[in-house]
């Protein structure tokens, strides 16, 4: 695999981000055989001319080495406003990494070991080295891996870093290094454990990387759109070709996480990895969360998608994300009342997601999989919104009956969200049903049941709270014979009251 492929890609992904500018990363990439460092004329774009003269500083903490030149396409900033004899800019990068460094070690995650090779290139010495090149504005950034100390896991590795940003866009020079050197250096720590999770669990924790160093940073909120205009796309395959957007879009996911979980489940990824090196990064994340935090990989995944309909313009306080204004809106279709629907598919670990007129009393759904299917993991979501926020939300958890309802008084529209949070598999198909209160339709309110059940009180969080074990199971031996539609209400009143205990 070269390097140019998917930084064309990620090219042509990274229209529509904020800035409308290259906001694009270049994927984690293997040396081919033959190829090397960027001071050597056998290794791949970019690398410097054979002309030019390339420096190194070490960084203050002594962890990172910078090599820059000052001739050429690849000449860094002249600027040397404090006149130490080494351009600020490199200056910026090499504080910058140390920055990110202690952050990451703080936050408890492994640095990269040293690269020490005295039979090949290691920059000079052990420490990590950052190469600054031209990219001529085809990508920004690169991590790419070296050996590995066991073959597989404690993988070493070096960095390509734009070398100006001249054309870019980034805001200031500061904010591009925070940003490529958070990300970048966090594919350096993923290879520290084990390289190979594949592109959704690579860029989507590194996106997640930027953002919990810098909430500032506008990385996550840039990518955010490459996964809510699909989240009928699975997040268990990596994508393929110009999907590849759909990638550093899952980093929505792993703030999902680290916001519901903290940082520790994405640190227990990692670590994960190492004790299942065969094991796909759903396997390892479910492992975690079933281990340490009272979850699952299903669990999350339907509270993922639930605070999904939370962001944007409908980004609500209280409910889910901390900084949900920023990001994209999710993706729905547009259906009116009645509406029924034969054969609607749902892909493991992804939403089927469908909006209705709000302004009845109640709107009612019902989500019957065809016969024969296994019924595990599905979901189904129901939430009363405005244009600008949540007001309810209510959920029926399968393998018994989907069906719920939710008052939609006061709501502009109704969004129904079919939600699988299988692993994998298949694609499951069932027959959706929505409807208003006095609609002729099996999936209609039932009128009897709403007095007193559900409120205009605030959105709730449908799912088990990890930290309230014995609140769930009370919560969830709500089920029985009636319909789904009770268990969601009362599933619904439960959840409204741990909620406000809940810390953010
Ligand atoms: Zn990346």
């Amino acid at each position: 695999m070269t390097a140019g492929v998917p930084t064309l890609l990620l090219l042509l992904a990274g229209a529509g981000t904020p800035r409308g500018l290259p906001h694009e990363r270049e994927a984690v990439v293997g040396l081919a055989a033959g190829s090397g460092r960027p001071t050597s004329p056998a290794a791949p774009a970019p690398r410097y001319q054979p002309e030019d003269t390339v420096e190194s500083v070490v960084s203050p903490g002594e962890r990172f080495r910078i090599h820059f030149t000052r001739q050429g396409p690849h000449a860094v900033p002249a600027a040397d406003a404090d006149g130490s004899g080494v351009p600020d800019f490199v200056e910026r990068v090499a504080s910058t990494y140390e920055r990110v460094a202690t952050f990451y070690a703080g936050l408890g995650f492994r640095l990269p070991p040293d690269d020490t090779n005295p039979t090949g290139d290691d920059g000079g010495d052990g420490r990590f080295d950052v190469y600054l090149v031209d990219f001529a504005r085809i990508g920004d950034g690169a991590f790419r891996q070296e050996t590995c100390l066991d073959g597989v896991t404690r993988c070493t590795g070096f960095m390509l870093q734009e070398n100006d940003f001249a054309g870019y866009g980034y805001p200031s020079d500061a904010e591009a290094v925070d940003t490529l050197a958070s990300h970048e250096f966090f594919h350096a720590v993923q290879a520290a454990y084990r390289p190979g999770l594949g592109s959704i669990a690579s860029e989507g924790t590194a996106v997640w990387a930027t953002e919990r160093f810098e909430p500032a940073l506008d990385d996550l909120e840039g990518f955010t759109r490459g996964y809510m205009l699909t989240p009928d796309s699975t997040l268990a395959l990596d994508p393929a070709g110009p999907g590849v957007a759909f990638s550093y879009g899952a980093g929505l996911f792993f703030q999902f996480l680290g916001e519901r979980y903290g940082d520790g489940v994405l640190l227990a990824l990692l670590e994960e990895s190492v004790r299942q090196p065969e094991a796909r990064w759903p396997v390892l994340l479910d492992t975690c969360l079933r281990r340490d935090f009272a979850s699952s990989f299903d669990a999350a995944f339907a509270l993922f998608a639930t605070w999904n309909l939370g962001t944007g313009p409908r980004a609500t306080t209280g409910f889910g994300y901390a900084r949900g204004e920023g990001y994209a809106p999710v993706t729905t279709t547009s259906v009116g009342l009645p509406h029924a629907q034969e054969r609607v598919r749902v892909a493991a670990a992804a939403s089927r997601l469908f909006e209705v007129p709000g302004g009845a009393s109640f709107v009612g759904a019902s989500f019957e999989p065809e016969p024969g299917t296994d019924p595990a993991a599905l979901h189904l979501v129901l939430a009363a919104v405005t244009d600008t926020a949540v007001l309810r939300v209510v959920t029926a958890d399968g393998p018994d009956a989907l069906r719920a309802q939710v008052a939609a008084g006061g709501a502009t529209r109704v969004v129904v969200a079919v939600v699988d949070g299988r692993m994998e598999g298949l694609g499951r198909y069932g027959r959706l049903c929505i409807a208003a209160t006095g609609q002729a339709a099996s999936c209609a309110p039932l009128e009897a049941q709403d007095a007193g059940t559900v409120d205009a009180g605030r959105p709730v969080d449908p799912i088990d709270d990890p930290r309230t074990p014995a609140d769930d199971g009370g919560c969830q031996a709500a089920g029985g014979p009636l319909a789904g539609a009770l268990v969601a209400l009362l599933l619904g009143g439960c959840l409204r009251a741990r909620r406000r205990s809940r810390a953010r």
